[in-house]
């Protein structure tokens, strides 16, 4: 019987529309007879209101925080009022809910007299957010006749103990996996769970970092072998560009791990790339999905991508980055200059995009931020430095460019009118990328898309969808 582990995001469970919508979807899966399990975001924007409720208590300000926990008590009482009717239920979700936001304002006002946020404190404050959705939509499904069952994530996700961004522990999670979800599986539950939260080995609550549902939706369906991970979103899934900036960009059907990874980068919005590496390790597919749109086939990520007539599968742009000079004549590639300069980037835990080097200087790109000035005093003590921000890094990515001859010329003569400032094709030889001003960006995709998705490989890319346009 084949494994499915479902994960919904935030916008898939924001109210008892979109849960009546996602319980729709989980439902059609049971009904093809697959085993299933279905991990939950919190509520949309409940993460980032539980985390200004902790920063509000930590400053002092005890009714701020208190208010805000008050908002979020309303709001999941009234969703779990409309979605769960039969009194039994109803009445034990209810006290469920009251019970899970009392003891938070507790948290809260004692933080407010400690004033210490701790990461572990913010973990374990954040953490409401998955426990309350998952319940919630666990009685949903319940209500709606599905066998739902639901398992507190912190029994299942093991992790070390680095609050806030703590790291898995793939042998403990398999052996938890085993004993609690798949006696449940075997007997025809679908298990209800939240994303995002685990626990260390003495059970104190850890967080997998933002974004960090998709992480957990991989690692349950890796521990379990599941025949495939869905990741339920509110877009069609991989582009071949961002339709906002390119009209006519297309469905990508089929893409690469390695491809996905580099295109996560850019656009963490659909795909976190730590996501994919428990699924890689066991070739488990990904596919991404719309929960709004959901008789879409998504795109599906796969080990092995088929070859593709298109050089690139995808364009992504990164904006607000900043370019970094250091020019120095008399101590460049002197054995210990590159460290030196690497050491003051890992002193203001900055991390380095792009780096391109010539005799006499070093060009490197990052995320543009407040540090950059204390960054550049450091670095002018090695040599003359000079930043400035605004930039834009385009990335094309793609398979089918390894090894391929020219590449680099068409893609550079269909920007001609453009001033390409750093070009790099990083070890992979899947991604060639290169930094622009951000103001010509849009115009740059537009026209690279248009150079080279001319006549899209129909196996790769949603054509039908295209032509439904024109012919409409
Ligand atoms: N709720 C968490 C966040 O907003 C995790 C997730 O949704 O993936 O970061
Ligand atoms: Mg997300």
């Amino acid at each position: 019987m084949s494994l499915v582990v479902m994960k919904f995001g935030g916008t898939s469970v924001e109210d008892p529309t979109a849960i009546n919508r996602t319980a729709s979807i989980v439902a059609g899966r049971v009904a093809a007879g697959k085993q299933t399990v279905v991990v939950v975001s919190a509520m949309a924007k409940v993460t980032d209101l539980l985390l200004r409720a902790a920063g509000s208590a930590a400053q002092g300000d005890r009714t701020g925080a208190l208010a805000i926990s008050s908002r979020l008590r309303a709001r999941h009482r009234d969703t779990a009022c409309a979605l769960v009717k039969t009194p039994a239920s109803a009445s034990a979700l209810c006290n469920h809910i009251e019970e899970e936001f009392d003891s938070l304002d507790e948290i809260l006002r004692g933080l407010a007299a400690i004033l210490e946020l701790t990461p572990r404190i913010s973990d374990l404050i954040v953490s409401y957010g998955e426990r309350l959705s998952s319940r919630m939509i666990a009685a949903a499904f319940v209500e709606r006749e599905i066998q739902a069952a639901h398992v507190d994530s912190r029994t299942v996700i093991i992790t070390d103990s680095q609050f806030q961004k703590a790291a898995p522990i793939d042998a403990l999670i398999e052996k938890r996996a085993e004993e609690h979800l798949r006696p449940l599986l075997k007997d025809g539950k679908v298990v209800v769970m939240g994303g995002f939260i685990g626990s260390n080995e003495e059970g104190i609550t850890t967080t997998l970092g933002r974004g960090g549902s998709d992480f957990t939706g991989a690692l349950v369906g890796g521990a379990l072998t599941a025949d495939a991970i869905e990741i339920w979103t509110d877009v069609d899934g991989i582009m071949t560009s961002d339709p906002r900036v390119c009209p006519d960009a297309l469905r990508v059907k089929v893409i690469s791990f390695e491809e996905a990874a580099e295109l996560a980068y850019f656009g963490a919005k659909v795909l976190h790339p730590a996501t994919i590496l428990p699924a890689v390790k066991k070739s488990i597919p990904v596919y991404v999905l719309n929960s709004r749109n959901p008789s879409n086939e998504g795109t599906r990520i796969i080990s092995v991508a088929p070859h593709c007539k298109s050089p690139f599968k995808s364009i992504a742009v990164k904006k607000k980055l900043s370019i970094i000079d250091v020019v120095a004549s008399r101590m460049l590639m002197t054995h210990g200059y590159l460290k030196a300069i690497f050491d003051i980037f890992d002193k203001h835990q900055c991390p380095v995009d792009m780096v391109s080097t010539s005799e006499v200087s070093v060009s490197l790109t990052v995320d543009s931020n407040d540090k950059l000035p204390l960054i550049a005093a450091d670095l002018s003590k090695l040599a003359d430095v000079n930043y400035e921000g605004k930039k834009a890094l385009v990335c094309l990515v793609g398979e089918d460019i390894r090894g391929q001859s020219g590449m680099a010329a068409q893609v550079f003569s269909a920007i001609k009118h453009v001033n390409v400032r750093m070009i790099s094709q990083g070890a992979s030889e899947i991604n060639m990328s290169f930094m622009i001003e951000e103001d010509d960006a849009d115009e740059a995709v537009r026209s690279l898309h248009a150079a080279f998705f001319k006549d899209p490989d129909p196996s790769i890319f949603d054509v039908d969808a295209r032509k439904a346009i024109v012919s409409n």
